[in-house]
């Protein structure tokens, strides 16, 4: 069917004086609903900056420079944000059946877009959560259509925290974020995202902060709420464990661009572009424990100063001249698998030349 969310030529950047650095440059994804879609790669490559851009919760400086997000308008659950639009917003959101497009939309409307169509989860849950407010306030703060000190809230909320996998959870609700656990936290974060049934849940390194045990739970918590509900899920992470966990599809981010997007089998079976193939050869495994870990040589370049041609160009122990002036294209490699690399196209034009030029 046609895709929950579809995301074409994203662009993001920073405002600095007179220039802007541009962090995301033009990203293009499409997730179905239920279904897990990792964005992966290593600190700074703008994955947290495209989830932000999704949300429309960049911070001040961030600026959205082009492309389009659009949501399909099943995915507001009441249709109230559809409803209470105005005209001119509902004719730049284009036809219903391909969605609203979450850039163009008034900031009000984009308001109740958030929780009801789109959540949104992040790294760090302690600093999410409000301190001097129980857990319950933050729960039923979340709810769209219940005050807050309703006994309906309350039961809503007490709700929640149980499906979060939070024990005796009434009485959790009275409680302060500092006399939970990690963990706890994390699933207090969860409970407070699906107050408003989203239909996707962005979860940006939602585990990182987490020791393994609990990165585990919290997991196995995702993947039955997302089972029970039907939730689309952007997990945006580092890690290449959690992807093998959770994700169906993967997007491998690199220098604000996505420069490999496969399903899971052929993702770990063959990865075909030279930076993911590195992350691989990067990763801790028994064989290799007591060695020293192959490390990606080199930075990755700073926004201000992006190589002309590919990216990852300075750091590709393959690069060849055309690497460094021309920006690889997609070329699709086996089905739903697709590779930014000029080594493809040239092994797709003739595979005796590649084998000379790259050797
Ligand atoms: Fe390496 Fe060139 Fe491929 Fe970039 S396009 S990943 S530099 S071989
Ligand atoms: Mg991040």
């Amino acid at each position: 069917g046609s895709p929950l969310l579809s995301v074409r030529g994203l662009r993001t950047g920073f405002v600095s004086g007179r220039t802007t650095l541009t962090a995301v440059a033009g990203i293009d994804l499409d997730l179905a609903a239920g279904e897990t879609f990792a964005l992966l790669g290593e600190s700074g490559c703008g994955k947290s900056v495209a989830a932000l851009s999704l949300m429309r919760l960049l911070p001040p400086a961030g600026r959205i420079l082009g492309g389009e997000v659009r949501l399909a308008t099943g995915a507001l659950t009441s249709g109230a944000a559809l409803g209470g639009m105005p005209e001119a917003a509902v004719s730049a959101a284009g036809n219903a059946a391909a969605g609203i497009d979450l850039l163009r939309l008034p900031e009000a409307e984009m308001r109740s877009v958030r929780g009801r169509g789109m959540a949104m989860i992040f790294q760090e849950p302690a600093t999410s959560l409000n301190p001097v407010l129980t857990v319950g306030r933050q729960i039923t703060e979340a709810l769209p259509d219940l005050r807050g000190g309703s006994a309906e809230a309350r039961e809503r909320a007490t709700a929640l925290l149980a499906a979060a996998g939070i024990a005796d959870p009434a009485r959790r609700l009275d409680e302060y974020p500092f006399q939970m656990s990690g963990g706890m936290k994390q699933r207090v974060m969860i409970a407070a995202a699906l107050a408003g049934e989203p239909r996707l849940l962005i979860a940006d390194e939602p585990t990182t902060a987490l020791d393994v045990t609990i990165q585990a739970q919290i997991l196995d918590l995702l993947a039955r709420l997302q089972a029970e509900r039907g939730m689309g899920i952007l997990l945006i992470t580092h890690d290449l464990g959690v992807v093998a966990r959770m994700a169906q599809r993967i997007g491998v981010m690199y220098a604000g661009e996505i420069v490999e997007e496969a399903p899971r089998a052929t993702f770990f079976a063959a990865p075909r572009h030279p930076y993911t193939q590195k992350l691989f050869a990067a990763l801790p495994d028994s064989a290799r424990r007591g060695r020293v870990l192959e490390t990606i040589p080199g930075q990755v370049p700073s926004l201000a100063a992006m190589p002309a041609g590919c990216r990852f160009a300075p750091r590709c122990a393959f690069a060849f001249d055309r690497c460094r002036v021309d920006s690889p294209q997609w070329r699709e490699v086996a089905p739903g698998h697709r590779v930014r690399c000029h080594l493809l196209e040239v092994t797709a034009g003739s595979s005796a030349s590649a084998a000379v030029e790259v050797s």
